[in-house]
């Protein structure tokens, strides 16, 4: 598939024109991207077909030819807020406010329906031009951008999101759900955590939503002619416990998917810079394509719309950080419409600063070509169990900012799904090391493989997790003593005290547990025990949380460490614990 990948890889820009800009100015966008050095354009063309103008598209497409530029047809959010397709909420209210950008409810035919005409009549009518970007002869295309069920904006001070989707089509298909399940299909869709059992089915069954839709679309164009298809998986949620009710498994999405492809950027909330998370939804991606074929990224070329601005050397780092971390293709988002048409410095200001870094990332690309990235010795457990149990972000981050301490640290690091260890990717991917952090809700399957590990040689790390119900456990809870209310720090090497950030639980170590630290009160705090022929770390604490409170910009870190924290012994004393155990 990649023979010929290198020499002309993805490297684009996103592109959404209005067809009311005029020809004029669309062929002066082109030309600016193509003295940019960009390759393509990956190009929205809803637009065109809202008011039925082929002609317009077909101008588009062939002003990029004569400029070199080739085109990826993204399908876009081509419709919103149409009574009948609206996402139902728990409280009965419907998901309307135009800011979540919601198509609609994914289970629902007409969506599809309007989707598959869509991408289709594009095929049909384009199919064979010349400007298409292909992939040994078959073109790409993106299959909706940003797929999700959203109905709050916490991040902006909006409510805490809310369960969903209650409409008629997720109430009958989640019938059809219980019956495969071996479930009785007379159970309603659960309201709220009560019945653990049930509302883990329901929020599983949620997950399967967006993907089905994926799948059937992608059928349905792949029937028109071949392609490649991949999705825009949406922003910051791998590492928000949001997903759950967004319907957004990247694992789940990333298995119907030909290419990976996400929309995560060091800036998207916050005007501190979170290079991290910018790595970890690459790593992610990669994950749940498998650990093979092609990822792409998107990267930043806009100043946040908070009003941030994006550090000067962001774009060399970013490109960098896609790279270092597997994606092979890049795609900018840059900020066209929200300028004035008129004043071409504006409009153009931040894509023209991507020059020097295309040519640069093209030529690293074309390097790259016969390697493969380095195959990682530490998995991270990413656990939708969890998150769908706590609501809350505990694990979640507890486990991005690990992978942070670890990544600075030099470590490759894999990030696995529940279903991918269930599946046996510990021992097939040989990890040595595997990391099960804040899981407080983990299916039992799942806990049978990390304790498999641990059997056959494995150095097993898990830290607090609070219990949460019978239903589902974190692992190890004979050895967790959660009535001790009184733990602050605890002390790792040479009497150097750890604060003890957000929870913790006194350990309660087996008979031939090694100690190596213990809280104030004096109780256990973190202990290592031979487990089979493997090994179990265990800590009372949250060791992510104790180490940092944010994945952002390292200069940042040093500069304002009331704003970021970071706990530098601890990480040098996690890296001395798994050098002992031979990684390194
Ligand atoms: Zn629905």
């Amino acid at each position: 598939m990649l023979s010929q990948y290198f020499e002309n890889p993805i490297l684009a820009t996103y592109y959404y024109p209005r067809p009311s800009w005029g020809q004029e100015q669309i062929a002066q966008d082109l030309k600016v991207f193509s003295e940019c050095d960009l390759r393509a354009v990956w190009l929205f063309y809803d637009p065109f077909y809202d008011i039925d103008d082929s002609e317009g598209l077909r101008y588009l497409l062939d002003s990029a030819d004569a400029v070199g530029l080739q085109v990826v047809p993204v399908l876009g959010q081509f419709t919103q807020l149409q009574d009948d397709l609206k996402i139902v909420n728990v409280d009965g209210t419907t998901s309307d406010d135009p800011r979540y950008w919601n198509m609609g409810c994914f289970r629902k035919p007409r969506l599809l329906n309007l989707a598959i005409e869509r991408a289709a009549r594009f095929l049909k009518e384009f199919g064979t031009h010349s400007s298409l970007y292909r992939i040994d002869d078959k073109p790409v295309m993106s299959f909706v951008h940003e797929a999700y069920y959203r109905n709050s904006v916490p991040e902006f001070g909006g409510d805490e999101m809310k369960p969903n989707c209650y409409c008629d089509d997720c109430r009958a298909a989640f019938k059809d759900y219980l019956k495969k399940h071996g479930m009785s299909d007379e159970l309603s869709p659960p309201v709220d955590t009560s019945d653990p059992i049930l509302w883990q089915h329901w929020i599983n069954f949620h997950a399967e939503s967006i993907p089905l839709f994926l799948k059937n679309l992608i059928a349905a164009a792949k029937a028109v002619m071949p392609l490649w298809a991949t999705h825009e998986c949406n922003d910051f949620y791998p590492a928000s416990w949001q997903s759950v009710y967004t319907g957004n498994d990247w694992w789940e999405m990333g298995a119907v998917l030909d290419f990976g492809h996400e929309d995560m950027y060091p800036l998207e909330f916050d005007n501190r810079y979170q290079c991290y998370v910018y790595n970890y939804a690459k790593d992610i991606m990669k994950s749940a394509l498998g650990f093979q074929g092609l990822i792409t990224a998107n990267g930043q070329a806009f100043n946040s719309w908070l009003g941030y601005q994006l550090p000067s050397n962001s774009m060399s780092e970013q490109i960098y950080s896609a790279l270092g971390h597997g994606a092979l293709g890049l795609v900018w988002w840059t900020e066209l419409p929200s300028l004035s048409a008129d004043d071409e410095a504006k409009r153009y200001h931040m894509i023209r600063q991507t020059k020097q870094v295309n040519r640069l990332y093209l030529d690293l690309v074309k390097r790259l070509s016969g390697y493969t990235p380095a195959s990682a010795e530490i998995a991270l457990l990413y656990s939708w169990t969890t998150m769908a149990q706590s609501l809350n972000d505990e694990h979640t981050y507890d486990t991005l900012l690990v992978y942070m301490l670890l990544t600075q640290s030099g470590y490759p690091v894999d990030i696995v799904s529940e279903k991918q260890v269930s599946n046996g990717i510990l021992a097939e991917r040989h990890y040595k090391a595997v990391f099960a952090l804040g899981c407080s809700a983990l299916p039992s399957i799942v806990q049978e493989q990390l304790t498999a590990f641990a059997e056959n040689g494995g150095i097993l790390f898990v830290d607090y997790a609070p219990y949460m119900n019978d239903a589902f456990q974190p692992l190890f809870p004979d050895w967790r003593n959660y009535t001790k209310k009184s733990l602050r720090t605890y002390e790792i090497t040479h009497e150097l005290p750890v604060t003890v950030q957000l929870a913790a639980a006194a350990l309660i170590p087996p008979e031939d547990a090694e100690v190596f630290a213990y809280f104030n009160d004096k109780s256990a705090a973190i202990f290592r025990t031979s487990f089979g022929h493997g090994a179990v770390f265990m800590i009372g604490s949250y060791i992510g949380w104790d180490y940092s409170n944010y994945p952002g910009n390292y200069d940042l870190a040093k500069m304002f460490p009331f704003y970021i924290r970071r706990d530098y012994a601890l990480r040098e004393y996690l890296v001395q614990l798994l050098t002992q155990e031979g990684i390194c």
